[in-house]
Order: C-alpha cells, then structure tokens, then sequence
C-alpha cells in the first residue's frame, strides 16, 4: 500500500567536499526526507507495513505511541488521517501542547496523556491488553513504528539504495532514537554506524538485538553514543553552527534533534581518519524537518 503518494525511490546524492577528499571516503546521502513533505523519511519507511497490516487486520484504530515532540506521532496522525483511520496518540508525561500535539489533533488524532511511569509500561503485554479493554479494539503500532513490520518498510530503503549504487556500501549512517531504523537496515545484510540522539544511548544495543532475533544473517552494528548534545531534543551553537554550515556547503537541510547529530558525529569521525582510505559510506537523511527550530 502507498500511504499518501510517496516520491520514490528517494534520490541518492554523492557529497563532494574537501574533508571527503582528504580522507579518501565516499559520502553520499540517501534523501527520504524528500519521500513526502508531511510523512517523512524513516517515519514513512516504518509505517508502510504496520498501516497495511493494520488495515488487513480489519481494525478501523490504531494506537501508538510517543513524547509531545514525537515525529512518529506526528506522521501517524497524518498517514492514519489520509487512508481513513482512526488513531489515538499515547503521549508521554503531563499534558504539554506543542505544535506537534497540535498538528496530531487537527489530523483526528484522540490524545491521551499518560503518566512516565505508565508510558514505561508500553511494551508490556499484559498493559496493552488492558490497553485495548479501555479503548475498544484497536491495531497497536509500537513508539516510533519499531516492530517487524517497521523494519520491513526500512530494509526497502536498502534495496532501493542497492540498485542505485554499484558499488559496496561499508556503512550506512543513521540516527537512532528506538534504534528501528538501524535495525531495519541491519536486517537487509548491511553494516550500521548508529548514532544515538539520546544520552546514555548503550542500551540501543540490546534493543537492536532483540529486535533482530529471528534474523540470522544481518550486518554489524557500530554503535556512537558520544553525540548526543545533552540528551534527546537538546543542542548546543557548535550543533547549530554545524547545521548551518552543513546547509550552505551542500544545500541540504538538517534539523537539530537528529539527522544533524549524525552528520556531526560522521563528519567528525571522518575528520579524524577514523575510516580507510577507499570507505563508502550512505548517511540516510531521515527526514523530521518539520521539527526544525528557527536559526
Ligand atoms: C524518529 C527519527 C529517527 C530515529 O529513528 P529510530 O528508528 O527510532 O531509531 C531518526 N531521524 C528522524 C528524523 C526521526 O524522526
């Protein structure tokens, strides 16, 4: 199923840079934040297969969850609206509006507010049971569309990447949040540099790998977790600066909570020689550009 006309495959960008030259690495960045203006890159990968199972599933609502600011929610709210499904957002913590929460409601999102502690208990199967006794039946996509279904959707966007380069990628580079999107790739049989958005990102690893249990045959893991600006939704004017700098020198947007912390980290790593001579790397832009702040 096409949630909402996607524009794909997604166009893969090579970067021409001194600091690349230098460093004898090839960088190219494969562009899903140009998938859909409102359903974008990762989210609109991770979606595709849980909405479709969804609506095979016979079920007219879906559930998910996320935090006020949470990309997936948004994206949710705007695929569920356009296929014509009903959804319910589980948000984490005391109620907050924010433009995201807003957005939500104005795509026919119903917004509950739940406390940390409860919100702690979405995977758990026992509360989700629960869950679907209070609300009424209901398809139940996990925080941030992570679950097989999700990576589905993601390992797609290697395959697509495959037939439009031919040479061998040692490394894709992606942000992490639930660590889905690296798994996904993962999944396809290609190595992952994960850069974790969030502080103390170590336990991304066991989530990855629980994640890929039933996948034998799956790529290494590189785990980052030192570019994380302060935490999930923090930065700094050296991030910022690098954002800007990023978007003059090859005219790409970034936004600060993720893609521009990959980037960070990549570039710093290839400044660093931290990569052979010969290294070909794919950073997956992610899209989330609606979450941009104002620099
Ligand atoms: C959600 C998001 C991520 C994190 O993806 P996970 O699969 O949760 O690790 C990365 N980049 C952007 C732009 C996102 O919105």
């Amino acid at each position: 199923m096409d949630i909402l006309h996607p524009s794909l495959p997604t166009p893969l960008q090579e970067l021409s840079h001194k600091i690349l030259d230098e460093a004898g690495v090839k960088l190219y960045i494969k562009r899903d934040d140009l998938i859909h203006p409102v359903v974008s890159g990762n989210k609109w990968r991770k979606l595709k297969y849980n909405l479709s199972a969804a609506k095979s599933s016979g079920q007219d609502v879906v559930v998910t969850f996320g935090g006020p600011y949470s990309n997936h929610l948004y994206a949710t709210a705007a695929a569920t609206n356009a296929i014509g499904m009903r959804s319910i957002g589980i948000v984490r913590g005391e109620e907050k509006e924010t433009p995201t929460i807003d957005f939500c409601r104005n795509h026919g999102m119903d917004i509950r507010f739940v406390s940390r502690d409860e919100y702690r208990q979405r995977n758990s199967i026992s509360y989700l049971f629960n869950l679907i006794k209070i609300l009424g039946n209901a398809f139940i996509i996990p925080e941030g569309g992570t679950s097989g279904h999700g990576l589905k959707g993601v390992a797609e966007m290697v395959h697509e990447t495959s037939k439009q380069l031919s040479q061998h990628v040692d490394y894709y580079a992606v942000a992490a949040g639930t660590g889905g999107t690296a798994a996904g790739i993962l999944s396809a049989k290609a190595d992952v540099l994960a850069f974790s958005a969030l502080k103390g990102g170590d336990f991304l690893k066991a989530d990855i790998d629980e994640l890929l249990e039933q996948y034998k045959d799956r790529g290494n893991l590189t785990l980052l977790t030192d570019y994380h600006f302060g935490g999930y939704a923090k930065w700094n004017d050296d991030l910022l600066d690098f954002l800007i700098w990023f978007k003059t020198e090859f005219d790409i947007q970034t936004e600060q909570v993720y893609t521009a912390k990959m980037l960070y980290g990549l570039f710093d790593l290839i400044q660093k020689k931290h990569f052979k001579p010969g290294t070909t790397i794919v950073a997956v832009h992610t899209g989330g550009l609606q979450g941009l702040i104002k620099t």
